[in-house]
């Protein structure tokens, strides 16, 4: 489906590694293809971005269960959303600590403070009709996130200069501390206990949201859902998730994650539709044309030609869901299956009777036929 490298080898670790082995793999791969450490060479910015995904990846265990059920594009495709990989889901501070923030915030992006005080990302679970499948949509949902006080515009204050700068952290809102590791010393960034990650102390407190600068509210978002959509994608909303802690930081993101809900009929394999076609023995033999109705609106004709058997399969080109990002579509696939009569009336019974010379079995050549159906079947 793709040409993606197995992310397990990207990392160069087994299927069962811990968590612990695949951060410590992460860590020295990242090391070793830093585009600091190797100016100007692709090959070794492409290498960094993919260790990166693979690690993201693998060290979420939703994410890892997911790949190692359904592998690369497998049942949800991308989890990063129809834009692919956008390195958004590792704290680089979590990993490396403070020391490592200059060399990162390069690759996202995103400046030193910016990254600091962002809000939480927020994922959000929204079910769609299968006809989004095929026309894609125009959708808004209510989402109740920690929000900017109005009253006090996120400063938790009633009087905004009744504020002091926190002594615990100098205003910076996070504290560093040194950690021996063997040989390495690492910086290691936390939120500063005396002020919670504000870096101010408030002295009277806004009474909208209790000194937080910030509560629960909930907003509508507007968001448009592409053809050819299909469960587990993530829509990303940029700045629509929590508000930052920090009056100067900003909001965290929003992904929508789609749920589609099931057809009526039709299994979906990519942008193929697949379909069971239940029809009557005579259909089968003489032939026949069957028009049902269709996603596109417009009926969907299945041609059956004379002779055909159970398990056939017809192909309908150009019918099946769009591609995403392109207006060709797939194909409809449409399994014949034979619709044997249940219960017989009386009347039908005699019918049959009388039919049996050509609907029965005829025992004389059984063992020919037999042999037939097996060549058939093996070629
Ligand atoms: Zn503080
Ligand atoms: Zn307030």
């Amino acid at each position: 489906m793709s040409q993606k490298r197995d992310y397990y080898e990207v990392l160069g670790v087994s299927r069962n590694a811990s968590e612990g082995d695949i951060r410590k793999a992460f860590r020295s791969l990242a090391r070793k293809f830093h585009p600091d450490k190797n100016p100007d060479d692709s090959e070794a910015e492409k290498k960094f971005k993919e260790v990166q995904e693979a690690y993201a990846i693998l060290s979420s265990p939703d994410e890892r269960r997911k790949y190692d059920t359904f592998g690369h594009g497998g049942a949800g495709s991308s989890p990063f959303g129809p834009g692919g990989f956008q390195g958004v889901n590792i704290s680089m501070e979590d990993l490396f600590g403070g020391g490592f923030d200059g060399i990162f915030n390069q690759f996202f992006g995103s400046s030193r403070g910016r990254r600091r005080s962002k809000g939480d990302d927020l994922i959000y679970r929204h079910s769609v009709p299968f006809q989004v499948a095929m026309d894609g949509a125009e959708d808004e949902v209510e989402i109740e996130a920690l929000r900017q006080c109005k009253e006090c515009d996120g400063s938790g204050s009633k009087d905004p200069s009744n504020v002091r700068t926190c002594p615990g952290c100098e205003g910076r809102g996070r504290i560093e501390r040194v950690e021996r590791l063997g040989p390495f010393t690492q910086r290691a960034v936390s939120d500063c206990p005396s002020c919670n990650g504000k870096g101010k102390l408030i002295q009277d407190p806004c009474d909208s949201c209790n000194g937080q600068g910030r509560y629960h509210q909930s907003k509508k978002v507007k968001f448009t859902i592409p053809p050819g959509v299909s469960s587990g994608v993530r829509l990303r909303m940029r700045g629509y998730g929590g508000a930052p802690k920090m009056e100067n930081g900003s909001p965290g993101d929003l992904y929508i994650e789609i749920d589609m809900q099931r057809h009526p009929w039709f299994e979906r394999d990519s942008s193929d539709l697949l379909m069971g076609l239940p029809i009557g023995f005579s259909d089968m033999v003489l032939g026949s044309k069957i028009e049902i109705p269709h996603i596109d609106g417009k009926k969907l004709a299945i041609n059956i030609n004379a002779g055909s058997q159970p398990g056939d399969t017809i192909e309908i080109k150009g019918r099946g869901l769009p591609h995403q990002g392109s207006s060709r579509r797939g194909s409809v696939m449409v399994v014949l299956k034979l619709d044997m009569p249940g219960k017989l009336s009386k009347k039908e019974k005699k019918m049959f009777s009388s039919m049996s010379n050509i609907l029965g079995t005829d025992i004389e050549k059984i063992e020919q036929r037999i042999r037939d159906e097996a060549s058939r079947r093996r070629n």
